[in-house]
């Protein structure tokens, strides 16, 4: 890029930026919206709201920001130096992003706009997002700010390091302030970033060792995306780590992580419910330990159990009659045992694939079944979604910039992408159809990426199972051609059968609320309601926020979203802690007006 180019976003930005922060500092809500675009979208992650928000149209800005400027003083904006403003295509837009960072009442902000000419020729944001960073006086102890250790390695005689862990995880003397629900990476994220700010947390995992939920997963796994998408917060995989980390080598680094951020951790340990009591403010809670079981008394839970609920549970007549092994992907961990075997596979995900892989690969002769249409990339085109990651920026910085958008950005992101990953994947969705697999690009053609955001499923990234099945390897039938399951196989409406000695149900999970609701009982389900999915504001359903039941969060999804967002729960626990916010979800500053379509 010329210096010349380099100089005009640095021009425009610094205009941009100049008048955006004098009207906020000076909390002019009208002359800082003169700045967006009418039809722009503001995104605010806890800096303004204490919420994870998106408001769309300058007027709504407008009104939010005269009801947030006056309390938060927003001031000290600063253009980074570290990532100053360049020219990208964004969600196929050629836009300038401009990184910031400010201060407000509460702490340290971030932010990021993304600048473009409107039709009257001035520079005006298309989306802006706001982020708190810190707390001040809260800040977590890194780098300079990093724990001196006086407390054990100064008093000759009394406890030291190693005896301060023990009791601290032994939670003799003292209840926790915070009880994670499962140790995957999601609870290990929000339980390091805790630890950082000085809340006491306690995690507890049903399996006996940390990583075992994916060491319990299919033999052959490996991570679908790669490695520099993937780190945790705090201490990154080593550069030596491979392009896609096999599942074995991840749950030992599980493990590792949680020793070395010293997190408190119970294993072997069954989270059974729990109810909460208004007026103590906390959490009773019972866990089962082998043939022990002990209450708790936390202030805040944290669910980290999973995106789905419970395995659903197949349904299909003459099921009962079948007399072959019936196993459900969850329950799935190697192909080995069925060598020379007849297996049915039902369901065409990931998991179905990559089950009929291994299979296949250990010798048994597989039938997928398909029911649905589904949405194929070959996995390495795929990755282009994490481009990102891959501009040579910084985790934190790359971080943000993914947090940069607002779910309208990310329809059209997800639609670029898609017309995108055509050419690349032509060939195999051309095979696929012809062997009469149903493929398609999505609801609005978001693709692949949308679905696991909408439904946690319903594609599959091709790490060549699709070849098997367009070179007769594994076959494929449909389910609406199954009449019934027969003692032996699968009575087709033709009168075939397909002979199956084991059946295989890859039919995804029940949504988390179910599990909330054995968890906690139908008041508290009711009142928190849908988990996942999109929220009428645009943004994930009761993910990573306050809910509307006191003093309970969600936290659930890939490394990347166990590493990004677990900062917003242990910042929202620990301003609660502070008496800085209410429970519950605050009013919204605006009521989205949005038609989101029947898929979100
Ligand atoms: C085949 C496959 C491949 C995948 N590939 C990738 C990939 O490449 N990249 C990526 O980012 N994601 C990938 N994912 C998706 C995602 O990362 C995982 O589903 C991930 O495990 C979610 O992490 P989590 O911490 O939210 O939940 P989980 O990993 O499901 O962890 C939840 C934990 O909670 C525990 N638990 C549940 N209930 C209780 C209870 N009542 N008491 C105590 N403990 C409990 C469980 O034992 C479990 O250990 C993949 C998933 C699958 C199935």
């Amino acid at each position: 890029m010329s210096s010349d180019l380099e100089s005009s976003e640095m021009t425009f930005a610094a205009e941009w930026m100049k008048e955006f922060a004098a009207a906020m500092t000076a909390g002019d809500a009208r002359a800082a919206v003169a700045v967006m675009e009418v039809d722009s979208h503001w995104r605010d992650l806890l800096a303004f709201t204490w919420h994870l928000y998106t408001v769309s149209g300058r007027e709504k800005i407008e009104r939010a920001w005269e009801r947030t400027l006056p309390d938060l003083q927003p001031r000290d904006f600063q253009i980074s130096a570290v990532n100053p403003p360049r020219r990208v295509v964004r969600a196929g837009l050629d836009i300038i992003e401009v990184d910031f960072a400010f201060e407000t009442e509460v702490g340290e902000c971030s932010g990021v706009a993304r600048i473009r000419e409107d039709a009257s020729g001035a520079m005006r944001a298309w989306t802006l997002m706001t982020n708190l960073e810190e707390i001040r006086g809260h800040e977590e102890h890194v780098g300079a700010r990093r724990p001196r250790g006086e407390e054990y390695s100064r008093s000759f005689g009394g406890p030291n390091w190693l005896d301060r862990r023990e009791a601290a995880v032994r939670y003799a003397d003292h209840e926790p302030e915070v009880l994670v629900i499962g140790g995957g990476q999601c609870g290990l994220a929000v339980a390091a970033r805790l630890g950082q700010i000085d809340v006491d947390t306690l995690i507890i995992e049903r399996n006996e060792r940390i990583g075992d939920n994916w060491r319990n997963r299919y033999h052959s796994l490996t991570l679908h995306n790669q490695t520099w998408v993937n780190h945790l917060p705090y201490l990154p995989f080593p550069e030596t780590f491979p392009v896609y980390i096999p599942k074995d080598k991840l749950a030992n680094w599980f493990e590792l992580y949680a020793e070395a951020m010293e997190l408190n951790v119970w294993t072997g340990t069954e989270f059974l419910g729990g109810s909460f009591d208004e007026d103590a403010g906390r959490w009773n809670v019972t866990v089962r330990t082998e043939d022990v079981v002990r209450t708790l008394h936390p202030a805040h839970i944290v669910m980290a159990a999973g995106v789905s609920g419970r395995a659903t549970q197949p349904d299909m007549p003459g099921l009962n009659e079948f007399e072959g092994s019936v196993t459900h992907a969850a329950n799935f961990t190697s192909g080995a045992a069925y060598q020379g075997r007849n297996v049915v596979v039902f369901g065409t995900g990931n998991s179905g694939h990559d089950l009929a892989q291994e299979l296949h690969a250990s010798g048994a002769n597989v039938t997928m079944v398909q029911r649905g249409s589904i949405t194929v990339s070959n996995v390495e085109p795929s990755q282009v979604i994490y481009s990102i990651y891959g501009e040579g920026l910084s985790t934190a910085i790359a971080d943000r910039l993914v947090l940069a958008s607002p779910y309208d950005a990310i329809v059209l992101g997800f639609q670029e992408l898609t017309r995108w990953l055509q050419e690349p994947n032509q060939e195999l969705i051309d095979g696929l159809n012809q062997i009469g697999m149903l493929t398609d690009d999505g609801h609005d053609q978001t693709g692949f990426q949308m679905k696991y955001m909408r439904r946690g499923g319903g594609y599959y990234l091709n790490v060549g199972c699709s070849e098997l099945l367009i070179n007769g390897d594994v076959e494929l039938i449909h389910r609406g051609d199954i009449e019934r399951i027969a003692s032996q196989g699968i009575q087709m409406h033709d009168g075939t059968v397909v002979d199956a000695d084991d059946l295989m149900f890859a039919i995804g999970y029940e949504n988390q609320s179910e599990m909330v609701r054995g968890l906690f009982g139908d008041a508290v389900a009711d009142r928190v309601g849908k988990i996942w999915g999109w929220d009428e504001g645009g943004e994930v359903a009761n993910m990573w926020k306050r809910t509307s039941q006191p003093n309970l969060y969600f936290h659930a999804g890939s490394l990347a979203q166990g590493r990004i967002l677990s900062k917003h729960i242990a910042l929202l626990i620990k301003a609660r802690q502070l008496g800085m916010i209410e429970a519950g979800v605050p009013e919204r500053p605006d009521v989205a007006e949005r038609a989101l379509t029947a898929a979100d």
